[in-house]
């Protein structure tokens, strides 16, 4: 039940695994080279038998709503008062984006996690819960803001809402400075706005050719709960929900028109985001949050009682072997 579910949540980090459909372009040539199950993925290839392990598998056939029904959990987690993460991971092409933002008639992660919200704060008596909603991304280690009111500079550059500061205040607060944020009353508000984000960063693509798989998109809902603390406060908490670069080593960089210095920039900043799980999950007292901006923006989202979920994405096709099983060996460090 879901009382059971929730308890099992603390403090953790849950990773789970997705597969991609195999598509038509993809080379057939033995048997499957994975084996899924419904909590571990089985690497069997000529000369290899690897087993990855996961809190849950989706295999090719699992639909959206297979996924947010996982999901649900953590979302209500964030409802009660937790920051929460929600991470895709994977190699360019394995449907990250497909799983946090999908298509109009197969919805993903967050327009349902949009929608779970409004229709929990309507149980709910009147305004005790608002909503707010930012978006930005991150590329080369600059922040741009994809809510920002006049339109945007088309190219990188650091003019000030493409390169926004991170502050931490005394509580370990994380702020953002500059960052847009909208109030948003209503489901049909808030998919306005997330178009919106979606098509800011879409329209910087085409312009430095297609900057998506080289940089994060990171939407953030902040939780108000009004008047329910003693002291009257307003407490807030955030629910992050980040469609990361592509996780592909540099060697293949060249076919997917990386450069080496956008490759290293999305390299770094996933091993930095992979050594703060890693440290986190480790019980260490020194977190290397510093390291990158992705993690310096999710400080105060990744520790303590935050909610961490990584969804692994996977290739099926045998000639992504090699990068399956390095995305599935950076899960394994997480759990
Ligand atoms: P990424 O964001 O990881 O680069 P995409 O989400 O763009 O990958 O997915 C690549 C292609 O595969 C897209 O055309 C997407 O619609 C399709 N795709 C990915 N995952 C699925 C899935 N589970 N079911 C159907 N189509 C998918
Ligand atoms: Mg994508």
């Amino acid at each position: 039940d879901l009382n059971q579910l929730m308890s099992n949540l603390e403090g953790s980090i849950r990773v789970f695994c997705r597969i991609r459909p195999l598509i038509l372009s993809n080379i057939r040539k033995n048997e499957d080279p994975l084996v899924v199950d419904l909590d571990k993925v089985v690497v069997k290839s000529t000369g290899i038998k690897k087993e990855f392990n996961f809190d849950k598998v989706f295999c090719q056939t699992s639909t959206q709503e297979d996924v947010f029904v996982e999901v649900e959990p953590i979302l209500r987690s964030a409802l009660d008062g937790h920051n929460v993460c929600i991470f895709a991971y994977g190699q360019t092409g394995t449907g990250k984006t497909f799983t946090m933002e999908g298509m109009d008639d197969q919805p993903g992660i967050v327009p349902r996690a949009l929608k779970e919200l409004f229709h929990h704060a309507s149980l709910h008596s009147a305004s005790s819960i608002t909503f707010s909603i930012s978006m930005l991304e991150v590329y080369m280690g600059n922040l741009k803001d994809l809510l920002a009111p006049k339109p945007t500079r088309r190219v990188y550059e650091p003019v000030s809402r493409c390169n926004l500061n991170v502050q931490v205040d005394a509580k370990g607060v994380v702020e953002i400075e500059g960052l847009t944020e909208v109030p948003i009353s209503d489901f049909s508000k808030a998919r306005w706005w997330y178009t919106k984000g979606r098509r800011a960063r879409a329209t910087s693509s085409t312009n430095v050719n297609d900057v998506s798989s080289r940089s994060h998109c990171l939407t953030r809902v902040t939780i108000a709960h009004h008047g329910d603390s003693p002291d009257g406060q307003v407490r807030t908490s955030k629910l992050w929900m980040v469609d990361l670069g592509g996780s592909e080593r540099l060697l293949k960089t060249g076919a997917t028109g990386l450069t080496l210095d956008e490759g290293r920039a999305i390299n770094l900043s996933l091993s930095a985001l992979g050594d703060v799980i890693a440290s986190l999950r480790r019980k260490r007292t020194h977190v290397p949050y510093r390291n990158s901006k992705l993690t310096q923006i999710l400080r105060d989202s990744l520790g303590n009682e935050s909610r961490v979920l990584m969804i692994v994405h996977i290739s099926p096709a045998e000639e992504d072997l090699g990068e399956t099983i390095c995305s599935m060996s950076f899960a394994k460090r997480a759990r």
